[in-house]
């Protein structure tokens, strides 16, 4: 089968990856230049800076196991935890006890892991998918579906997969002539909400900090990573995440004075010196995470001529392991299900 998946980021990765081995003919459409969507790392100033996802969890077999290939490759590797927590006033140790599950970082930064993914599959990046069109079982056409492209081109495929926050695939489908089909699913991500979060990544020449990460309470800022403590660097480097809040009362402050806002707060929790950057970037994450995610690892159209599917962190949950899994149930589903198909 031909099958065009629609995002380029860890659901949309492993479902293709593995449907490429398989046998199946996998592109991937990614709108942006690089892949790896929430996986995104900047470096600055010889540093790593993981400005999405900072670091994650694995509690599933299927997770653990892609978790435990990648450490003996390298690609990944455990972080300790000294983590603190900031009540607003002060800041206390958090026991290590609290929470004994090992917290996971890209040995040299997280985007490595979309980046070895994406060896596997054919990926056009920088085209964004626009909509829809559905052929399905009309003979004259060679194939079911036709991802139109905003660059006005068109990829025909026989079947679709949605790998994108649950808004932009909603958008997606809304393209759907057809829809009798299509109203179910619309139904259900339609009502999923995303938080979102400023991420403010920062180098210095100041000495590395003694904790880890920073969870803040009571603040504009809800979480401090200290990057600087994955990669044993001998300099500062800091990621701050906001609040939903911070980024919803900042839509339109500019960029320079949304990062003045924000390192104003990390000086009171941590210091004046973080004032003193070197180098800065900022990104605004409209589709943080989802509030309510949908109770299904995947969903699928019901039209068996016409194959198309969702993945992504709001089936199942909202963290990296809950993508991963829904497009490795997805993909372990499709080819039980296709294997009569020639491929
Ligand atoms: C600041 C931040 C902190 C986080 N912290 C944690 C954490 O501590 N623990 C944890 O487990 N998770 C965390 N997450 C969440 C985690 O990163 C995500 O759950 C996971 O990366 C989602 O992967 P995904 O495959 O569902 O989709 P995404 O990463 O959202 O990827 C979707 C891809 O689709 C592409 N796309 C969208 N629309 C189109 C279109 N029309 N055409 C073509 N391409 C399109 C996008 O460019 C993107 O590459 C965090 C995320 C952020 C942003």
């Amino acid at each position: 089968m031909v099958i065009g998946i629609i995002g380029a980021s860890i659901s949309g990765l492993i479902a293709g990856k593995r449907l490429a081995d398989a046998g199946h003919d996998v592109t991937i459409i990614e709108k942006s230049r690089s892949i790896g969507g929430r996986l995104s790392t900047v470096n600055m100033d010889e540093l790593n800076l993981d400005f999405g996802l900072t670091h994650f969890e694995a509690d599933t077999e299927t997770f653990s196991a892609f978790v435990d290939e990648y450490q003996t490759e390298g690609i990944l590797k455990e972080w300790t935890d000294e983590f603190a927590l900031y009540d607003g006033t002060e800041m206390y140790d958090i026991d290590p006890n609290d929470d004994p599950q090992p917290k996971y970082v890209g040995t040299n930064g997280i985007q490595d892991i979309p980046r070895n993914l994406g060896r596997w599959v054919d990926i056009k990046s920088q085209e964004q998918a626009g909509g829809l069109t559905y052929i399905g079982p009309d003979r004259t056409k060679k194939r079911a579906w036709m991802i139109n492209l905003t660059d006005i081109s068109v990829f025909e495929c026989d079947a679709v997969i949605l790998a994108t926050p649950a808004v932009e695939a909603y958008g997606i489908l809304q393209t759907v002539q057809n829809k009798t089909a299509t109203r179910r699913i619309i139904r259900y991500i339609d009502e999923v909400l995303y938080d979102s979060s400023i991420s403010l990544a920062a180098t210095y020449d100041h000495e590395v900090p003694g904790w880890d990460g920073i969870e803040c309470e009571h603040s504009s800022v809800r979480w401090i990573s200290n990057e600087s403590t994955k990669q044993e660097a001998e300099k500062a480097g800091l990621v701050i995440q906001s609040t939903h809040e911070f980024f919803r009362k900042h839509a339109r402050t500019d960029d320079e004075k949304a990062k003045e806002l924000l390192l104003e707060e990390v000086s009171d929790i941590v210091g004046p010196w973080v004032h003193q950057t070197k180098s800065t970037y900022l990104h605004r994450w409209k589709y943080f995470n989802a509030r309510n995610p949908i109770d299904e690892y995947f969903m699928e159209l019901e039209m068996e001529e016409a194959p198309l599917a969702l993945i992504g962190d709001y089936l199942g949950g909202n963290t990296l392991e809950n993508a991963f899994v829904s497009g490795y149930n997805l993909a372990e589903y499709w080819i039980k299900k296709f294997s009569e198909v020639t491929v």
